[in-house]
């Protein structure tokens, strides 16, 4: 009865969600605060006074939205954690340039299904975010991946060689899941020595956490594609919005393809709290700094206590035990109740990754993580 297709999916495996007991959960790369209080009294007046648009179609190309996470990337630069990002820029990003999704997942099938082809193989760093492969096998899109460099970091020289016998190129910067970024400078480099008709992907799921974002070489580069997501730096996970940034030749093309697969991916109450949240730049800006501070803060605790951590410029941090195993870490702490990330891959097995929460969950895993 099953398709061919179907009988080959290896489906992405998020974060656990157990349910025999409560955890505290570092494991999901979530946030641990709440939306902006702003979303709260959007929401609640949609509720009160708008019922009726639940009962009518949202707008399919979320042009209200796209206006605020315009002005809210012209005022961040894309990083919230940095004051002086926004100088960066040096050109305004205009509506047309951004295209909404479901979350960034969603958005990501779409722009692999876009740029990418089965006659050529995507290239992509040998550890990345693990539901790229998971598109390429969905679209029948061959894979060629790149070693890390020595220090867990992307080797930009060897993705670029690579790339001519691609169809596209694709990583996540900062990457997941070592939480390592390469600079705005090495990237520009990357692509200028990359084919200009070939598409170049960007995933910047945890740039707000870092110190740049590559939104600045969109003025330069045609072929580059950003993708970013409210689900990390926005606190917004539970509600889905993820988005892209690039020329309007290419944001098209990615309506495109939406537009034959689901023609309304954004309902009308998560457009609503999204233009909320993307409208409160101040807030984020607080609690995204309040993570940078405790993550570096647990870094230094757990590199006191043995443990080898790479630098991270996420919200998240990569660790091995001096002679644990990865799983053993992970085993040892959820039987204290904490949740964090094991990933059973050649390679990376002897890392857990762990999500920043807030200043006490922190202090709580440390102490945990010391007596092992
Ligand atoms: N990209 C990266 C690198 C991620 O780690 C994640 C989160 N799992 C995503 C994209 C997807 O995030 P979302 O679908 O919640 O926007």
């Amino acid at each position: 009865m099953l398709s061919k297709r179907m009988n080959d999916l290896k489906p992405y495996k998020p974060g656990e969600q157990p349910s025999d007991r409560v955890y505290v959960k570092l494991n999901a790369n979530e946030n641990p605060y709440p939306p902006s209080p702003e979303c709260a009294s959007k929401v609640s007046r949609f509720l009160a006074d708008d019922l009726r648009k639940m009962a009518l179609y949202p707008d399919p190309d979320a042009t209200e939205l796209r206006k605020v996470i315009a002005a809210h990337l012209n005022e961040t630069g894309g990083v919230l954690a940095n004051d002086d990002a926004a100088k960066k820029l040096g050109f305004e990003i205009t509506p047309d340039m951004i295209f909404c999704g479901n979350g960034s997942d969603e958005v990501l099938s779409f722009v692999f299904y876009a740029f990418f082809d089965s006659a050529s193989p995507v290239v992509l760093p040998e550890f990345s975010y693990s539901f790229y492969p998971v598109y390429a096998g969905y679209y029948d899109i061959p894979l060629l991946k790149v070693p890390l460099a020595a220090d867990f970091s992307v080797d930009a020289d060897a993705m670029v060689a690579a790339a001519a016998k691609s169809s596209g190129l694709i990583f996540a910067n900062p990457n997941a899941p070592t939480g390592i970024a390469l600079s705005c400078d090495t990237i520009r480099k990357m692509l200028l020595a990359y084919p200009k008709d070939k598409v170049f992907v960007v995933d910047e799921a945890y740039a707000d956490f870092g110190t740049e974002s590559v939104l600045p070489l969109l003025a330069e580069f045609p072929n580059l594609v950003v993708v970013r997501t409210f689900s990390k730096s926005l606190a917004f996970a539970g509600m889905r919005m993820g988005y892209i940034v690039a020329s309007p030749e290419l944001r098209n093309a990615v309506t495109t393809v939406k537009n034959s697969f689901n023609h309304f991916p954004a309902d009308n109450l998560c457009q609503e709290a999204a233009k909320a949240a993307a409208a409160d730049c101040a807030y984020y800006r607080k609690i995204t700094k309040q993570i940078v501070v405790d993550r570096d803060q647990f870094r230094n605790e757990l590199i006191a206590a043995g443990y080898e951590v790479l630098p991270s410029s996420t919200n998240f941090v990569f660790a091995r035990h001096k002679s644990l195993s990865g799983k053993q870490v992970y085993e040892l702490v959820k039987k204290e109740g904490i949740l964090i990330r094991h990933f059973d891959i050649p390679g990376v097995e002897d890392f857990v990754r762990i999500t920043i929460g807030t200043a006490e969950q922190m202090r709580q895993l440390a102490d945990v993580m010391k007596n092992l």
